[in-house]
């Protein structure tokens, strides 16, 4: 008999089995992947996390800055009223309030109660900050990464884990719940093709969303979703929304949202480790994209990458044959993210405009040409272009504006990278209240049930701010497992 068993074996959940054990004294964690795939899409993160920090000696807390590194550096602040106006912008004022109120605010102690536990921290100099005359600037309200990345993220939390006394058994799903009038009392399981009945007094479920589920796309974000690439785990195909639902959770929030991203078009069908987050094509405020009909499509240049990036996937993936060019100049290559440079990319290059149109697989090479002619002619050349602000140097008079960022495309050798759209993780789920247990369909928590995560619904819709997902797992985990630890001892 355990006090408390968690499924899952990401972020949330490693952050929901250190908070339980600091209540409660038997915790198993059960994870569906093998050991060398385990951690889920925390792993295939960059470890960046989305905090409110009201200047750098809230980062000093987190991280270990040498007074030169502060000196040469602006890092800004992102203050809990910058990251709740995010969140309601991006979302379209949909995210709970609730919810989200406590996103912000315990973003801080989450990761501060993660590094005393001995989580380590930097700062993402290499990606949210440009170097502006010999100093840093961090953008976007994003500075925190987890050290190594998600794959050094998720072994410290397993490490931390284990010393803590928490059991963790791999290659263990977790098929459904043991749920009775009187709530949850434990999960049943299948491990190494055995079916066991693993008895508990509380459960916390943050086990991801349905994103790997290809029926459960198509039925829920819509046709055409079964064409999208899973960019993580393969192993989130909502199995604990669903046992939940079984059990009389309630479903809440937006079920035909997700995140989806620019994503190599020749990416294979699941994320894989090695190659990680690289598969991703981030650069695009800094170029154009054109479909196959040889058409710009989107605003390039609408926000900040980290507010626009996880909605264009989508967009991506509702144009002719799923698939686009991101198109550069010789101008903006030092520019291009480090994921430009793998050797996994589908990449044309050109002397000339007219040369590089003609090696664009599956585009009309003389509408591309005509656009990429008629954009050009509309950027305002006047206004200076600086990648550190939203410059406003754009083009006027195109049926899809370029908002910022717009340079023209005059200096050889172009580049040309195809994406199609990589989907990261699904925004409906679970509903849970404040103290992180599941909400029934007739509006109690479910008794002994928590949950954390991906799986929970209600908090992103439509949009995300970039390095909110692993805040969410550590902030929800924690004050999941909380409850599910005092719970099982009270
Ligand atoms: C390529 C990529 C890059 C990203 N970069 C960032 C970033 O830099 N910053 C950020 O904040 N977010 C990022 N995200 C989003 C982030 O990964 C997620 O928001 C976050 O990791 C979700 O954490 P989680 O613990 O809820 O889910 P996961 O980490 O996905 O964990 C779910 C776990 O449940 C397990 N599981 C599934 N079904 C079962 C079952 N039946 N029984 C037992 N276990 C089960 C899985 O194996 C997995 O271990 C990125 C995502 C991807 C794919």
């Amino acid at each position: 008999m355990y006090d408390v068993v968690i499924v899952g074996g990401g972020n949330a959940a490693l952050c929901a089995a250190l908070s339980a054990a600091e209540f409660a004294k038997k915790i198993l964690v059960l994870e569906r992947a093998p050991e060398e795939e385990s951690g889920g899409n925390s792993r295939f993160t960059a470890g960046l996390m989305r905090i409110v920090y009201n200047g750098v000696d809230d980062l000093r807390t987190l991280i270990d800055l040498s007074d030169d590194e502060v000196a040469r550096t602006d890092f800004g602040a992102y203050t809990a009223a910058q990251f709740l106006d995010d969140m309601a912008r991006v979302t379209e004022y949909r995210c709970d309030p609730d919810l989200t109120e406590l996103l912000v605010n315990e973003s801080l102690p989450a990761v501060q109660w993660m590094r005393a536990k001995g989580v380590r921290f930097t700062a993402a100099w290499g990606r949210q900050a440009f170097n502006v005359g010999g100093r840093f600037k961090f953008w976007g309200g994003l500075t925190l990464e987890a050290v190594g990345g998600g794959p050094g993220l998720v072994d410290s939390l397993t490490q931390i884990a284990r010393r803590s006394g928490v059991d963790i058994w791999y290659s263990a799903r977790a098929l459904s719940l043991l749920s009775d009038d009187d709530g949850v009392h434990g999960v049943v399981v299948r491990k190494q093709s055995k079916t066991t009945h693993v008895k508990c007094k509380a459960v916390v479920l943050a086990a991801g969303g349905f994103q790997s589920n290809p029926e459960w796309r198509t039925r829920y974000l819509g046709p055409g979703w079964e064409l999208a690439k899973v960019r993580g785990t393969r192993f989130n195909t909502g199995d604990a929304i669903r046992m939940a639902l079984d059990a009389g959770a309630a479903a809440t929030g937006n079920w035909s949202g997700c995140h989806a991203v620019a994503w190599e078009r020749n990416a294979p069908e699941f994320g894989d480790l090695a190659v990680g987050d690289q598969f991703q094509k981030h650069s695009y405020p800094w170029g154009v994209y054109l479909n196959a009909e040889g058409r710009r499509f989107v605003d390039e240049g609408a926000d900040f990458r980290n507010y626009t990036y996880a909605k264009y996937g989508r967009v991506i993936l509702s144009q002719p044959g799923q698939f686009a060019w991101q198109i550069f100049d010789a101008k903006v290559k030092g520019q291009l993210r480090d994921e430009y440079r793998i050797r996994q990319v589908t990449k044309r290059v050109a002397s000339t405009l007219e040369e590089l149109v003609g090696k664009l697989d599956d585009v009309d090479p003389k509408a591309a040409l005509e656009e990429l002619k008629r954009y050009n002619a509309a950027v305002r050349q006047d206004i200076a272009f600086n990648p550190n602000v939203k410059d406003g140097r754009r083009t006027e008079g195109l049926t899809i504006n370029k908002s910022n960022w717009a340079n023209t495309l005059d200096t050889p050798p172009f580049e040309a990278y195809a994406v199609t759209c990589g989907i990261t993780f699904t925004f409906g789920g679970l509903k849970i209240n404040h103290h992180a247990q599941v909400m029934s369909s007739d509006g109690e928590p479910i008794p002994g049930l928590y949950a954390a995560g991906e799986l929970v619904g209600g908090i992103f819709w439509f949009n995300y701010p970039g390095g909110s997902g692993l805040t969410n797992g550590a902030v929800f985990g924690r004050i999941a497992g909380e409850n599910a630890g005092r719970n099982a001892t009270a």
